[in-house]
Formats: structure tokens, sequence, C-alpha cells
């Protein structure tokens, strides 16, 4: 993590897919920083590029051109075995379907990161974790054995286990029910305030991005604006008026934070 608080950086991050009458242009010079220690939500509409962005910046998809770091790293610089050790050593991720190993328990899933990196859990900071996801009673279970809330709730203590940088959350709520993405939102909220965890989350939900500190919008590849201390009403309106633009791409001013900032 480098001095001046950013856990993540993008710097005229562009992403092409395809070519010629297949080009589809992802993300067009996206410019963003992400404050360490703060819940960042990233919002817009189906296709805005949400997704391939998160995936640039945790270092999952390859950038056409630009820049990621992540802490003092820069991800693009990286080779194969580079990004390997920094999707297991720098960023947890919690994804929409849980991705837990079925034939492992709660605990085994929790601790499987460490164990591949070959590194022992803090002992101290596991049970602060699994008190906090309040798993304490399920670590014996398989996957199978618990409900959709508590699958999220391992799969959430198994990317804060290792203490990453940043905790990448692509739709966390997006399979639960209201009660249970309640309960796995204020679980990354509280690793953000009490434990200053770094969290970036995609989501469509107004009610789920009003849990972070900051909601970024994008639509067709650039980040468009963004919003500090969201409400779920101020986040549906600026959705609304997204949905409204979509046709006139170039209305919309980038308000890209971040810059020309070579330095990881
Ligand atoms: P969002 O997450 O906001 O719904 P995505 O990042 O998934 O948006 O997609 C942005 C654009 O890139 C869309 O037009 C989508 O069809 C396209 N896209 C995403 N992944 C691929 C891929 N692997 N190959 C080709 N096009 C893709």
């Amino acid at each position: 993590m480098d001095a001046t608080g950013v856990a993540a950086r993008a710097t005229d991050l562009w992403k092409v897919y395809g070519s010629g009458e297949a080009q589809v242009i992802a993300l067009r010079g996206v410019n963003v920083e992400l404050e360490r220690g703060r819940f960042t939500a990233v919002m817009g509409p189906s296709g805005s590029g949400k997704s391939t962005l998160m995936h640039c910046l945790a270092g999952l998809d390859s950038v056409t051109r630009g820049r990621v770091c992540i802490g003092d790293t820069e991800v693009t610089g990286l080779g194969d075995a580079g990004l390997t050790r920094l999707r297991r050593d720098k960023v947890g991720f919690v994804f929409q379907q849980f991705n837990l190993l079925p034939t492992l328990t709660a605990a085994e899933n929790i601790l499987l990161p460490l164990a591949i990196a070959g590194r022992k859990p803090d002992r101290q900071w596991y049970d602060t974790v699994i008190d906090t996801v309040g798993l304490r009673d399920r670590l014996g279970h398989r996957p199978a054995q618990l409900s959709g809330g508590q699958q999220q709730r391992v799969a959430c203590a198994r990317a804060m286990v290792a203490r990453p940088d940043v905790i990448f959350a692509d739709e966390p709520t997006g399979n639960l029910d209201s009660r249970s993405g309640a309960e796995v939102l204020a679980f990354l909220r509280r690793s953000v305030r009490d434990y200053g965890q770094t969290v970036v989350m995609v989501t469509h939900d107004p009610n789920a991005a009003s849990q972070a500190d900051r909601v970024i919008f994008l639509e067709d590849g650039q980040i468009v604006d963004e919003m500090r201390d969201p409400t779920p009403e101020a986040v549906l309106d600026r959705l609304k008026g997204l949905d409204a633009s979509a046709a006139a791409p170039d209305a919309a001013a980038t308000t890209n934070a971040g810059g020309s900032d070579r330095r990881c």
C-alpha cells in the first residue's frame, strides 16, 4: 500500500474485446483512485463496463491500454507468476455465486487460500473474522448444509482472513434474500469501519450501494459521476439519469478522479 492512502488506481484504462465488426470497447480511458480503508461501490447500466473494470483492477483480466496499481504493485506490469502472487496475497474476492468448494467445510474453505500460499493463519485475526461474520457454530458444515447468506459470509471470511489490500465483491448480494443481503453488507461495512479493510463492490442495488462511502457511476465504459455518502434515493435518482442519457453518451461529462500520475 502506498503512502498516499490509495489502495488501487487505474490510469487511462482501456479494454477492447474482439476486433473488426465484433469489436466492443468496454472501458474508454478510465481514471480512478480507490482510497484505502474505504468502501467504494461501482454502479451503472448493464453493459457499462462494471465487471470489466473490476476484473482489470483485480488482475483477473488483461488491459488493452493504461495502468493498474494495487498498492505499490503495478498489476499491468506483472507476468503470470506475479499475477498469481497478486491474486493470492493482495486481493480477496467475493462473487455472486459464492464459489466455495463443496467438499470442504466452512473452516477449510476460509483457510484454503492461506493453505495454498503456505501461510499460517494469524489465530487471533482468524477468530476475529469468524466472530465478525457470525459463523462460529457453522465451521464444520459443508456449503450444501448452509443457507445462501451463510455461504456468502464464508466467502467474505475467506476474502478477509488473508488481510488483502483490497476485497473485490461482484454483486455479493445478487443471489441473496434481502435479510441475508443486509447481513453480508453489514459485514463488509464493518470490515471497512472497524478493521480498515478496503472494499470495492459492483452492484445493481441502490440500497447496497448506499452502504458504501462512495459510489462511482459508469456509463458506456467511462466514469461519468461519483457520489460521497450516498443514500438509496440519491443513487436511484442518479441511475435514472444515466439510463435516460444512455442514448447520448457524449452528453455525460467525465469527472474521472485520479489523473496522469504515473507512480504506483
Ligand atoms: P457490466 O458489468 O456493466 O454489465 P461488462 O463489463 O460485463 O458490463 O461489459 C461491458 C461490455 O463489454 C459489454 O458490451 C459486454 O458485452 C462486453 N464484454 C464483456 N466481456 C466480454 C468478452 N469476454 N468478450 C466480448 N465482449 C465482452
